[in-house]
């Protein structure tokens, strides 16, 4: 893993929702986000529904329109192209959908699904195209007779594997995968996932992973961000943010990990959070997160904290300052994290 396929730098996506309000509201979506993602790497991104992950995730594939910032495709600034601009571009950067039901075209057979893409590039003849589709069903572990099947004649794991076939029928070298696996059976997840690192071995393509709980992202991805009401509020190390969360959202979203051993699980603590998420709408002032972290000091509540390196993490919190770090030299920095924390056991 060497050079970055894709950066992101200061990234926003805000939306305009006019509801009968006399000014328009503004939904913050996406804030002044930041990162790298190198070849053949896997980002986890993990955060509660509606923290802005799968708005980050198509803001950078210019589904939706970036408000401010810059995405870098291979060094190339792709923020500001036009529709025409990006056409060699949409080749090379894809996504695979959530919902394997209903991002197939049902009156599609399996074989315009995957050539489709094809098609609106044009490239490929017919017949080229039909060898080219056998050959996706084949790296995706479907038969090639099955290219005149209708997508109902197979079970949920099968059409997502149709459905990253389609992905892969450009040859792209970025994927967004929005939650590929939560609307599958568990016993599928686990095959999904290995095809999609048996296909990143193979092609070296670079995924964005997005997820809701870092369960499903620890086994993927080589780093994970942490996303609260549309900030990267910690990326690190996968095992070293699963293992030692720091930021205090972090921290509350693993503590809520299901863990299959009861034993494991009676013995764990969970770490409850007070309140709801503020709206995008009328985000707190400070920190995002101020409104409900137990660690919140009058600091949070002025600016929101800048990004502080912690070894090889960045982390969105005061905790993390200059000025914290040396308190907590003198303090020791677990009885200052864990004296107001609310636990339960699970
Ligand atoms: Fe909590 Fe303050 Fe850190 Fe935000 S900056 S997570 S409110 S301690």
């Amino acid at each position: 893993m060497e050079e970055n396929v894709l950066e992101v730098k200061n990234l926003s996506k805000f939306f305009q929702v006019n509801r009968g309000w006399k000014t328009p509201q503004v939904v913050q979506a996406v804030n002044d986000i930041s990162f790298q993602i190198k070849k053949g790497e896997t980002l986890g991104l993990v955060g509660e529904s509606g923290c802005g992950k799968s708005s980050l995730g198509r803001t950078i594939l210019r589904i939706y329109e970036p408000t401010k910032g810059e995405i870098l495709f291979k060094g190339e600034d792709i923020s500001r192209l036009s529709r025409k601009q990006m056409l060699p571009y949409r080749q090379k950067l894809q996504m695979i959908f959530q919902d394997p039901y209903a991002s197939l075209n049902p009156r599609f057979t399996v074989g315009e699904i995957i050539g489709e893409p094809m098609d609106i590039h044009n490239i490929l003849t017919p017949s080229q195209r039909e060898k080219r589709v056998q050959e996706l069903l084949e790296t995706v572990g479907l038969k090639p007779d099955h290219i005149r099947r209708y997508p109902h004649e197979f079970s949920g794991g099968q059409r997502q594997r149709i459905g990253i076939a389609r992905t892969l029928a450009l040859n792209p070298e970025f994927i967004v995968c929005d939650e590929p696996i939560s609307a599958l059976d568990v016993s599928i997840q686990a095959q999904v996932i290995n095809l999609l690192e048996d296909i990143q071995k193979e092609r070296g393509i670079s995924y964005l992973f997005i997820a809701h709980d870092l369960g499903m992202v620890k086994h993927i991805s080589h780093r994970i961000g942490v996303m609260y009401l549309g900030h990267m509020v910690e990326m690190g190390k996968a095992n070293d943010v699963y293992k030692k969360p720091l930021h205090p959202y972090s921290k509350a979203l693993l503590s809520a990990e299901p863990i299959p051993d009861p034993k494991t699980a009676k013995a764990k603590k969970r770490i409850l959070l007070e309140g709801e998420i503020p709206s995008p709408i009328n985000p707190p002032k400070g920190c995002p997160f101020n409104t409900r972290c137990p660690y919140a000091v009058a600091e949070c509540f002025r600016q929101m904290p800048a990004t502080f390196s912690v070894d090889d993490r960045q982390v969105a919190c005061y905790l993390y300052s200059p000025r914290y770090l040396r308190q907590r030299e003198n303090l020791s920095i677990e009885p200052l994290l864990n004296k107001e924390v609310k636990e339960t056991a699970c």
